[in-house]
């Protein structure tokens, strides 16, 4: 690409950073990265009434968290601030008053009510709703006279009829729109610029060359293009992505509960961030062969728009969690451990202040489930039969009830209670022992140890299992069981 490559985020504050939303801002950024460009982020906080207090700093944290960095923004500073739109109201004030004294824009002094009442009357008449003009040719002296009575008004853009708006979308290909003479607000009656007119401002002032966002933005790009050409200036490139799916084939609902959509949730529950940005990278982009595991230095070089999906993308939870569980086996046990602890301590499994026993217990813990797990947070389930056996169910009680059960049982107790070590090879070595006295291998040896032991019949590595129960629970469950064998 010729041309230095300028792209930007730009989310609405109004909630939690939202899988979309940093689907968005990672293709954005891969894009930038994968050209040698500059990365920007610019709050769009123009609907006062939907603005989120937090929301911005919370986008800041989620999008760090996942590694997508970027090169100017209101906290890391740039040449082409403020990244905030309230505190641009001076610089589209000056543009507004251009295009007003330009008579490429007007003011409108229509009231809500007479809006409405034309709107239904079209309506009513089989015709589409729109703006009918009727303040398009107000004399000066009937704008004074509306100014005079105190109304309120909203500035809208003169909008041409059956006009061809094209542009080439870099992910959709040809997109036309016909402009329908709707003149549409570009400023709103409480003085704020709308979406459409901030935005491309904005995207000028920052040198946008390429505009990446979301499909549903598609509709509002013709609009956009009418104000460019009002400024008399360069449209930038549009690539819209596509849209993520639920599994039912409709367009993900922020309400729907069958998946977490925050990023922030993912962060709680103890995901890696980098298994989450892998599979963000998949969700509306291929790298074109059937590998899947990208690191996100592999995806900047291999990241390109040509190869973003037009159709809507399912979110795939079987493939999110076998990815998580990828990277949480790739990852270093101490990182893991470091990420299970709060949870642990939340569950109160390891003290507030744990001492080097604890932590070792802990990193012993992660040693032995490591594999199985999706994110930290899950340690949780893998640590309670360590502080309370599970109730066997019936598969389980009716093993226990085998005959050679107590004697299994009885055997491996007597080991236990002359038992110097406890580390797992020790296990091994009292279990075989076991064997030797009784008779009994393989599953009829370990069965009963491990229901006894955890009420349940799979479970991870034995002796290590039990070497993590320590001797004190150890003998405690086994006079249990066998107790109640009397
Ligand atoms: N503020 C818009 C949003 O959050 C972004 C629009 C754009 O990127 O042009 O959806």
């Amino acid at each position: 690409m010729s041309q230095e490559v300028r792209v930007r985020y730009a989310p609405s504050p109004t909630g939690h950073l939202h899988i979309g939303g940093a689907r968005t801002a990672l293709f954005t950024y891969l894009f930038a990265r994968r050209h040698g460009g500059t990365f920007l982020l610019r709050i769009e906080d123009t609907d006062l009434e939907r603005n989120v207090g937090g929301a911005a700093e919370e986008f800041y944290n989620g999008l760090r968290w996942l590694g997508v960095e970027w090169d100017e923004g209101e906290d890391v500073g740039g040449p082409y601030g403020p990244y905030r739109c309230t505190e641009r109201l001076d610089i589209y004030r000056g543009h507004i008053d251009q295009l007003l004294a330009e008579d490429k824009a007007y003011p409108c002094y229509c009231t809500e009510a007479e809006l409405d009442a034309e709107r239904e009357a079209q309506i009513a008449a089989g015709a589409t709703a729109k703006y009918s003009g009727r303040c398009r040719h107000l004399t000066a002296e009937q704008r004074e006279a509306f100014e005079r009575e105190g109304r309120a008004k909203t500035i809208r853009l003169r909008s041409s009829i059956g006009e061809t708006l094209a542009f080439d979308d870099l992910v959709r290909g040809p997109i036309s729109f016909e402009s329908d003479g709707n003149d549409f607000v570009v400023v709103k009656s409480n003085g704020m610029p709308t979406y459409n007119l901030a935005v491309v401002i904005d995207d000028h002032l920052m040198r946008i060359t390429h505009v990446t966002r979301g499909e549903e933005h598609i509709s509002n790009t013709p609009r956009q293009m009418q104000i460019y050409r009002a400024f008399g200036w360069e449209v930038p490139k549009f690539a819209h992505l596509n849209l993520i799916l639920n599994k039912e084939g409709k367009k993900l609902s922020k309400r729907d509960e069958s998946i977490l959509q925050f990023i922030s949730q993912y962060r709680d529950l103890g995901y890696l961030p980098e298994a989450i940005l892998n599979f963000l990278a998949l969700l509306g982009w291929s790298p074109g062969t059937e590998q899947e595991i990208f690191s996100k230095d592999e995806l900047i070089a291999l990241f390109s728009l040509d190869r973003a999906i037009k159709s809507g993308s399912v979110f795939d939870e079987d493939k999110l969690t076998w990815m998580n569980n990828h990277y949480m086996k790739a990852a270093d046990r101490s990182r893991v451990a470091a990420l299970a602890l709060p949870h642990l301590q939340r569950a109160g499994y390891v003290p507030a202040q744990p001492d080097a026993a604890a932590l070792d217990w802990v990193d012993r813990l992660v040693a032995l489930v490591k594999d199985q797990l999706h994110a930290a947070g899950e340690i949780v389930g893998f640590a309670e039969p360590f502080f309370r056996a599970a109730e066997p169910d019936e598969e389980a009680q009716a093993l226990l009830r085998e005959e050679h059960v107590p004697k299994v049982l009885a055997g491996f107790l007597a080991q236990v209670e002359a038992a110097e070590d406890f580390v797992p090879e020790a296990i091994g070595v009292m279990l075989k022992q076991v064997q030797k006295e009784t008779g009994f291998k393989g599953k009829q040896l370990f069965m009963p140890v491990r229901v006894a032991l955890t009420g349940q019949m799979h479970g991870p590595d034995l002796n290590q299992s039990i070497s993590l129960l320590g001797p004190a629970k150890v003998k405690d469950r086994l006079y249990g069981v066998l107790s109640s064998q009397k």
